[in-house]
């Protein structure tokens, strides 16, 4: 049975590990940034990898005994490089803002100038928030989406970079539906001589299946998460061209980490490899397929989406012609199993905290089979939840009915 060690061992751990795979596999994951990992990720997440001190690179350790660590981060070294054309790459950081972190010491002092994305506008909080490392070790400026577009337009990026000659442009979003054209960001950093840097978080699964352009030969470092388009497990890459190769490794370890997670990179090793499979690019089609086919349901419902659309596997929803907040719209769905989050929306008027908008993503419902038949199921019981607020008893049949299709399209069906 899953999990019988713990239930031995931790009966409380265990009863919220039971609780959580039902919670899982009766709602609907919607939350743009999350995914369900493969069973074999997760057995290298729980391994005896986990035991290990493996301090430096392979064949380069501080610690005797590290043969076969070495053997499998570089593994995950070589599949980081090929799947994204890469020179280099660094495997370590515990997490995207980690290799955020490390991207920016790798090429930039303290106090540095950096030209980023607003947080409203699809930024992250690793590009500049004043509350976040990046806003009080670095000076950040900002640009935003184009008023008329609603898209970042690398003109007007060029214009802001002229005035504020930043050392580095970050490209690269938490929540911008659009497609990133590398190269137009390469002439403005030419332009102006700066490096330019993509964190590719959100997007690094669509890049890796050919679904979303290649940051590299364009980009000079490149930093992502393994957990979210792309469906390993929770962490984070930096990638560089060769010039930077040194200066990475050195900000990784010993610059601000110390022991690398043997076991997430085992994990991040088996992901890489299963991300270069003919059905994982098929999975990746299928993710920018449904969140086409939900976008088309939430329009013709009379949503308004932010940029008119998507083409990645996110869609940022404007809720204010539909008189809800983010955050009530976020409590309304998950009353009916569909889990969201509330997300701030270009010129909100509410505060981070209510904000205007919701973010809906498929990556996760994907990878439980669903199709474009479920995206307009779905998008029509988003548009009726928001219609029929206040009824407790629509609320209960949509409740059910999403419950049809999560048992139809069952998650972890063997554990
Ligand atoms: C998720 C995300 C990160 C941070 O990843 P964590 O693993 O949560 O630290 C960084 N940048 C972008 C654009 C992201 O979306």
């Amino acid at each position: 049975m899953l999990y019988s060690e713990i239930q031995k061992v931790d009966p409380e751990v265990y009863e919220s590990l039971k609780n959580e795979l039902q919670r899982q596999r009766n709602s609907l994951e919607m939350i743009a940034s999350e995914n369900f990992t493969s069973p074999a990720v997760m057995e290298a997440q729980g391994s005896i990898m986990t035991n290990k001190y493996a301090e430096g690179l392979p064949g380069k350790r501080y610690y005797g005994g590290c043969e076969f660590h070495d053997q499998v981060e570089q593994l995950a070294i070589d599949r980081a490089k090929a799947l994204f054309k890469a020179d280099h790459a660094n495997v370590q950081p515990h997490s995207g803002s980690n290799a955020n972190f490390a991207a920016y010491f790798s090429v930039l002092e303290a106090g540095d100038k950096i030209l980023g994305p607003l947080l409203p506008h699809g930024g992250h909080l690793t590009h500049g928030s004043p509350v976040n490392f990046s806003g009080r070790l670095f000076k950040f400026s900002q640009y935003t989406l184009n008023q008329d577009t609603q898209r970042f337009e690398p003109d007007d990026i060029l214009e802001i970079a002229r005035r504020e000659k930043p050392k580095l442009i970050l490209t690269g979003y938490s929540a911008y539906p659009r497609k990133i054209e590398f190269e137009k960001w390469r002439a403005v950093a030419d332009e102006v001589g700066a490096v330019l840097m993509a964190d590719i978080a959100h997007i690094a699964g669509l890049i890796a299946a050919e679904q979303h352009p290649q940051p590299f030969p364009h980009c000079d470092i490149v930093t992502t998460t393994t957990h979210k388009t792309l469906r390993g497990p929770r962490g984070g890459i930096v990638m560089c061209t060769e010039k930077y190769a040194k200066q990475v490794d050195k900000t990784v370890f010993p610059g601000f980490q110390g022991g690398p997670l043997m076991h997430a990179i085992a994990g991040k090793a088996i992901a890489l490899k299963e991300a270069q499979s003919a059905e994982f690019r098929k999975y990746a089609e299928q993710v920018v397929k449904n969140a086409h086919a939900l976008a088309d349901e939430l329009m013709s419902n009379g949503f308004n989406l932010v940029t008119g659309g998507t083409d990645s596997h996110l869609m940022l929803v404007n809720l204010e012609s539909k008189s809800i907040t983010g955050k009530e719209a976020e409590v309304l769905l998950e009353q009916v199993g569909i889990t969201a989050n509330k997300n701030m929306v270009p010129d909100d008027k509410q505060s981070p905290f209510v904000t205007s908008g919701i973010r809906l993503g498929t990556p996760a419902i994907t990878s439980r089979g669903m199709k474009a038949d479920q995206m307009r199921q779905i998008g029509e019981f988003i548009s009726r939840t928001m219609n029929y607020r206040n009824d407790e008893e629509q609320k209960r049949k949509i409740k059910n009915e999403v419950l049809e299709i999560c048992k139809a399209f069952p998650l972890y069906p063997d554990f």
